[in-house]
């Protein structure tokens, strides 16, 4: 798993661990832990992380990989990683979004009460402390009230190259400041006719620093606080605050951040200084996002997906998300495998979508029980069958349930006198090359060529004799033979050497099933590239159902357990649709990596 590769964030932790960073660090009391410890005790965790999604949709493989991060490395160094909900923005947020969040974490391996020290947090629980922390910048002449509209403030911003230019409301006194900011608070102000800002300097190379709004008015409820607050801080500012306040150690987020620490930095030094929170403070580092060819993660495009249909709800098993993935039939295995091979990197970079489905193959074929599926069937009659063992007769067959794995037992079906096969493994005219079954023609010169042979896997060797047609000419069953003594495990199996192979299913003991084919959503290794719509780049064969036939024994399936079809690839019995009455089998991918070949 994760734990064993290193990675830069290992060696600061490792390096801050051994410097006894934390050491002093006291616990004063996180909010909303109180009770747990008494102020004044040393923290019991070694380092605390957090992974703080805004509850606003469903988690995605690209979450996944920040979950393994944060979860992971509080798990190995003896930390907490906080789940804290990031919920600041006024905005309707979903019981639905919270519990999926939650649920995915689980499903995860992971938990939010390890050293039963954490629990669940919500930073608008912080919003008190919040607003203190923008009294204290007042007090101490770090933040002031702004008159300018929103375009003034824009264009005085500068640009990369230019600087930018001071309000004109940046020297108003720490009383006025108080006291106008205290309106905004008490509603007596429009929304837009004023904001907040840091002071801290205009002419900063960094745009970041020239003055950054604090707190914006907004006459909004807000799902945890009501009508108690009009006025909401923005995310830049409150960030911080939360890390503090949790007594975060190391607080892990994506490059697009980078610029934001100076600001970060700057903040809580300020709120150290004016008494608030005291050093080791929290230290914010950057790792790269997740990007996958093939795959969207951006919340919005994929919330688009699922409320214009183009997909069957966050889910389905075409969607990137923990859910989709979940329910394609992904382990949390495999994910923990792909997030560790990737590795944690300062560069950002595209990860092929090949990476993870070489993880999950990888993490699936020792786990997943083998079975026998025909996906697009065609009937196979032996017609010497009633001749040799009676027409009644079904012949017992048995295979491993993994060949690696005698432990996992083994799984008995019969072989009787029709089976279903792949319509690919009947060719009237063969080309080249072709082991499979065929009848017996004269070629192209004239000469009599005798009927394919071939093996029924776990069988007996066939010799095909011919087929059958509908009245359009469409082959509707192939003949064949059995060749007497050469059943598979008996002394006669090598008698007769075959090179083909073929799966089967009973047509008189199989269960029907339908099966879902699925494949990559987009065609386009970078679906949203160059400001291109995305949706017009969906993969329009990305779900295809058949109707196919299953070995006996998968009738019987659980709702989510994964199976190899032999030879097709890896299956899951859908979580939702899959039962007793109505077998249902997702494809979660083929056996070999076959995109684009
Ligand atoms: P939004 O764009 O709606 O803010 P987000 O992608 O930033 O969405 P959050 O819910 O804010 O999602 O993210 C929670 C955490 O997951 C953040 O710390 C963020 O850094 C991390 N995260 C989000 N997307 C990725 C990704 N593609 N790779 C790695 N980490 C990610
Ligand atoms: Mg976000
Ligand atoms: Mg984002």
């Amino acid at each position: 798993g994760a734990a064993q590769t290193t990675n830069f964030l290992k060696n600061i932790i490792e390096a801050d661990l051994a410097a006894n960073k934390f050491a002093t660090r006291n616990w004063a009391g996180v909010p909303g832990e109180a009770s747990l410890h008494a102020a004044g005790q040393p923290d019991p965790a070694k380092i605390r992380t957090r992974f703080p999604p805004e509850p606003n949709g469903y988690l995605h493989v690209g979450h996944a990989k920040s979950i393994c991060l944060n979860f992971g490395l509080a798990r190995e160094y003896g930390g907490v990683c906080h789940m804290r909900f990031d919920d600041t923005n006024p905005e309707k947020e979903d019981l639905e979004y919270v519990n999926s969040i939650l649920d995915a974490i689980q499903w995860l391996g992971f938990s939010w009460d390890a050293n039963g020290t954490s629990h669940q947090y919500q930073a608008s629980d912080y919003f008190d402390f919040m607003y203190h922390a923008a009294e204290l910048l007042i007090e101490g002449g770090h933040a002031y009230v702004d008159q300018q509209t929103p375009d003034e403030m824009r264009a005085n911003r500068g640009t990369l190259t230019e600087a930018g230019k001071n309000s004109p409301w940046r020297d108003r006194t720490a009383e006025e400041n108080l006291r106008l900011f205290r309106e905004m608070k008490d509603g007596k102000h429009q929304e837009g006719s004023m904001i907040l800002r840091a002071k801290i300097d205009m002419g900063s190379p960094n745009i970041n620093l020239r003055d950054p709004a604090i707190y914006r008015i907004r006459f909004a409820e807000h799902h945890n606080t009501g009508n108690k607050w009009c006025i909401y801080p923005m995310y830049t500012f409150a960030h911080p605050i939360e890390d503090a306040l949790e007594r975060i150690t190391h607080s892990i987020c994506t490059l697009e951040f980078e610029d934001q620490r100076p600001f970060y930095d700057w903040l809580l030094g300020q709120l150290r200084d004016a008494g608030m929170f005291a050093d080791p403070l929290p230290h914010q580092y950057e790792f790269a996002r997740l990007n996958l060819t093939y795959v969207i993660t951006s919340k919005r495009k994929l919330m688009q997906l699922v409320t214009e249909k183009h997909v069957d709800g966050w889910d389905d098993p075409r969607m990137p998300t923990i859910v989709g993935l979940r329910r394609r039939g992904y382990s949390a295995g495999a994910i923990h495998l792909f997030c560790d091979r990737i590795g944690v990197s300062k560069g950002d970079s595209w990860i092929d979508y090949s990476i993870l489905e070489g993880a999950l193959r990888d993490d699936l074929d020792e786990k997943a029980a083998r079975a026998m599926a025909v996906l697009d069937p065609l009937k196979l009659k032996l017609t010497n069958w009633d001749a040799l063992f009676g027409a009644d007769h079904a012949e017992p067959c048995s295979a491993p349930v993994h060949p690696h794995h005698e432990d996992m037992g083994r799984r008995q079906f019969n072989l009787t006198g029709e089976v279903w096969i792949e319509r690919e493994d009947f060719m009237e005219v063969p080309p080249k090359g072709y082991h499979r079954l065929s009848p017996p023609r004269s070629d192209a010169a004239g000469v009599e060529v005798a009927g394919s042979m071939a093996r029924l896997k776990y069988g007996y060797v066939i010799r095909c004799t011919g087929c059958e047609k509908d009245a359009d000419g469409k082959i509707s069953a192939v003949l064949a033979e059995i060749v007497p003594d050469t059943k598979s495990g008996t002394p006669g199996a090598d008698s007769v050497k075959v090179k083909g192979v073929l799966t089967w299913v009973s047509a008189t003991q199989g269960a029907p099933a339908e099966i879902r084919l699925f494949d990559r959503l987009f065609t386009e290794a970078h679906p949203d590239a160059g400001g291109r719509d995305f949706l017009e780049v969906l993969n329009p064969n990305a779900k295809k159902v058949v109707q196919g036939w299953v070995e006996p024994g998968l009738a019987s399936a659980a709702a989510g357990s994964n199976f190899q079809f032999e030879r097709h690839g890896y299956f899951v019995a859908d979580s939702k649709d899959h039962g007793a009455g109505k077998l249902v089998f997702n494809r979660t991918t083929t056996l070999k990596d076959s995109w684009g070949k």
